[in-house]
């Protein structure tokens, strides 16, 4: 018999452990966010620190934990692979994103990175139009955004926004609620039925209204008097791509009447508007779909991909892109009171990082005596083809050195029995001979390639058997194929492609900095450990903390 003195004891010490299994429970953040900037480089965090506010980029400085030295660890430093990377904490090797654009060598298809021609487009005009036809198929591994749907047993919700289809898909991962970008065709946000049949009401208002229209109505003006963009080129220089020819493209940029010849929705993208227009939809997203809006998990993954083509277009040392860099950072202050307000301040971890960085202007380094310059890489293509042809009684086996690889159609050589480690051979020697080459590297052979250590690795981390070229190409430093020398571009492997920011801000980040080299894919890893979820399936990366 208990006594009812034991009894109650019994019953005391059931409720505390019950009550502290309570407080024991797991804690994890309502909701995380992960930021990509398309092509931020690490150094405009400070380039233009004493010009930001106080809300966006200097709080998440100053109050987070920011690493000095991440670097990205594979080859080629584009957009697509950056996003697969940040979010699989893998590398092309093993993930399958091995460019934007690449071919798949058995059987020479071209393949762009998010192409699934087996779903169709929601939301926009024509379902088979191509920009619809997207999806996360060909990403061969999993994300850290899958993981957390495994982790919750599908309870967590995720959400993808980007202008560009691939920054919002890839990083959304397979299992995501949705995707959504921006078909500028159109001028809509559309997704496709890899995730639903349609849109959700709120995001079909959004693009009845076109409520984006009424940041281009406006001209494009520099946030402050133009005088005052002293860490840039002066406004009128012959760096800058414009939108049309002989037209200039000085401040005010002249969205609206542009908008009748290139099209509103193109010029959105070109502007820092595709930012505040990103981050519209973004916090319709959260209010409409309850991101964070109780205890489990949510993802939101949004990408601001205005700042590449800025980029691009402009190079970085242009006013454009200071003041682009200067509208994001009060849009991302904004966007975090947004999230104080409806998430609580505590309740929600971000980390903001980039794809990649981005490269000067190859004019405006070689007019200030810097080593840059031009590389066509068709006519050396064609020229590598015309000496093949001679050696191998062949024409045309190399299809292009798209991605700073030679791509050889193999089939061709398969059929016509040739000899592939001999042309590989004969390649690397014959483009060893130009000066714009610092290697030319057979990838089959890697460990003979008398390389540094550190790009030795980058070039095995981005060599996809399935998906890459046979053959590596390195420039020197400041090389591009760039026609006309104006605006700029990334994709090697040098510091300015490859060192890029890295922030953590919010649930669970006490404020710190970091001087180590820690890695893109070690992003991934990081937010692995602070939910205590499984990492993604070819994680390669660690913790950074
Ligand atoms: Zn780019």
């Amino acid at each position: 018999m208990i006594s009812p003195k034991n009894r109650l004891l019994i019953i005391l010490i059931t409720l505390f452990s019950v009550n502290s299994a309570f407080s024991q429970a797991l804690e994890r953040p309502r909701l995380v966010v992960g930021i990509v900037v398309d092509q931020m480089r690490w150094d405009y965090l400070y380039r233009f620190y004493d010009r930001y506010g106080a809300h966006g980029f200097r709080r998440m400085l100053n109050e987070g934990l920011s690493c000095q030295n991440a670097m990205i660890n594979y080859l080629p430093s584009y957009t697509a692979v950056g996003h697969a990377t940040v979010y699989t904490g893998s590398v092309p090797s093993l993930h399958g994103i091995a460019a934007n654009n690449f071919y798949r060598n058995s059987t020479g298809e071209s393949i762009y990175c998010t192409q699934d021609n087996s779903v169709r487009g929601v939301g926009c005009p024509d379902p088979n139009a191509t920009q619809g036809r997207m999806s996360p198929k060909n990403l061969q591994v999993t994300t850290i955004t899958d993981e957390l749907k495994l982790a919750t047993n599908f309870r967590s919700k995720v959400v993808g926004i980007a202008i560009k289809d691939r920054g919002s898909i890839l990083p959304a991962g397979h299992a995501a609620d949705a995707a959504y970008w921006f078909d500028y065709k159109s001028g809509n946000w559309i997704t496709s039925t890899w995730y639903r049949e349609s849109l959700p009401k709120w995001l079909e208002n959004y693009n009845e209204k076109k409520s984006w229209k009424k940041y281009i109505e406006k001209d494009w003006t520099t946030l402050y008097p133009i005088e005052t963009y002293i860490q840039s080129t002066p406004d009128r220089n012959n760096y800058e791509e414009q939108f049309v020819e002989n037209q200039g493209v000085e401040f005010p940029i002249k969205s609206a009447e542009l908008s009748k010849t290139q099209g509103e929705g193109f010029m959105i993208c070109q502007t820092p508007y595709g930012n505040a227009m990103t981050l519209d939809v973004a916090q319709l997203a959260v209010e409409n779909e309850q991101l964070g809006a109780d205890k489990i998990t949510d993802f939101l993954t949004v990408s601001f991909s205005s700042p590449d083509y800025i980029g691009h277009r402009f190079g970085a040392n242009s006013a454009k892109v200071e003041d682009n860099y200067l509208r994001l950072d009060h849009d991302l202050g904004e966007f975090l009171k947004f999230l104080d307000a409806k998430i609580g301040r505590d309740n929600y971890l971000v980390f903001l990082t980039s794809d990649h960085a981005g490269a000067h202007n190859g004019q405006f380094l070689l007019d200030n005596k810097i080593a840059a310059g031009n590389w066509e890489q068709d006519i050396y293509a064609d020229s590598l083809n015309s000496y093949l042809a001679k050696k191998f009684d062949a024409e045309k086996i190399v299809r292009n050195l798209d991605n700073y690889q030679i791509n050889f159609d193999i089939r061709k050589i398969d059929s016509l029995k040739l000899d592939f480690e001999k042309i590989r051979e004969e390649s690397v020697k014959y483009m060893s001979q130009f000066s714009v080459f610092q290697y030319v590297v057979d990838l089959t052979k890697i460990s003979e390639a008398v390389v540094p250590a550190k790009l030795r690795e980058m070039i095995i981390n981005g060599y996809n058997r399935e998906f890459s070229g046979a053959v590596q190409l390195v420039l020197k430093a400041g090389f591009y194929s760039d026609s006309d020398l104006r605006g700029a571009t990334h994709g090697s492997w040098n510091p300015y492609d490859t060192h890029i920011p890295l922030l953590f801000f919010g649930w669970g980040i006490n404020k710190a900095t970091t001087t180590a080299e820690v890695h893109m894919t070690d992003i991934a890893a990081t937010i692995a450990a602070m939910l205590h979820i499984q990492m993604p399936s070819a994680c390669i990366g660690k913790p950074v903390f």
